[in-house]
């Protein structure tokens, strides 16, 4: 097995130094994992670096814009299926992956483990001891949470795994997995209980949580911030700890308050 990586060129606040795409090698077979944005220079470098390999399959860990749009051109282009477990906005998988499918890569088999959370229709991959992470575990920071109970599980699901590296969808590579899953873990259990403190403490909008929590965070990532709060508040108002209505995704001003004692 051989793993490239090759970085797109799209690098941002939400991306890091760029999407990760991945080409994995097993018998001379090439799987290429998150080909990224639709880039016409990123497109022939991925060809480029296929040189005359035969490319088995293009598999997208989630439908995020960073991730999934060059797929279908890409797998047209080199004369394979595209995988993925749904379609996205600018993704139509030739083949739908659920949680335990695989993908062969010459004689080894790339397994599909759905890791909601991040993204309802996220997919970790894994071939043996090695796990591509897409946007579920990034390498040195924090992920963005859409559903954080759902999130929690897959973490924890994962740590359950034999891993020895994870090939992440941003940044570098990861050699300690059991660590660094752990971290994420205890990361957004503190996170939780910042939130928590916060409401007990007075905090009554989205904004004001923010403003508490992440006071020392940049304040272009509020926005982002005030998203990651709503998912903690939905799983908080879930778990019967606070009381709030929900509010659109992010909305800054969207009412929270204790639970009734
Ligand atoms: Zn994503």
């Amino acid at each position: 097995m051989r793993v490239e990586r090759i970085l797109a060129p799209n690098p941002g606040p939400f991306t890091g130094p760029g999407t990760n795409t991945y080409l994995l090698e097993v018998d001379g077979e090439v799987a290429v994992i998150d080909p990224g944005p639709v880039d016409a220079g990123h497109r022939r470098a991925i060809v480029d670096a296929l040189g005359d390999r035969r490319a088995a399959a293009v598999v997208v860990t989630h439908t995020h814009p960073d991730h999934a749009p060059l797929a279908n051109p890409l797998a047209r282009e080199l004369g394979c299926p595209a995988f993925g477990y749904a379609p996205g906005p600018e993704f139509d998988p030739d083949v739908v992956l659920a949680d335990g499918s695989t993908v062969r890569v010459g004689a080894g088999e790339l397994e599909a483990v759905h890791t909601p959370g991040h993204a309802d229709d996220h997919l970790c991959l894994r071939l043996g001891d090695v796990l591509f992470t897409g946007d579920h575990i990034m390498g040195g920071s924090s992920v963005m949470v859409d559903d954080v109970a759902a999130y929690l599980r897959s973490l924890e699901r994962l740590r359950g795994m034999e891993l020895r590296r994870l090939y992440p969808g941003h940044g570098p590579e990861i050699d300690r997995p059991r660590e660094v899953i752990s971290w994420y873990l205890a990361h957004r259990r503190q996170r939780e209980q910042e939130i928590l403190a916060a409401v007990e403490s007075g905090a009554r909008t989205v904004g004001q949580v923010v403003e508490v929590v992440y006071a020392d965070v940049d304040r272009a990532l509020w926005p982002l911030a005030a998203r990651s709060v709503c998912a903690h508040l939905r799983k908080l108002a879930a778990d019967g700890r606070v009381r709030f209505g929900g509010g659109g995704d992010g909305d800054w001003d969207a009412a929270v308050s204790p639970a009734a004692p």
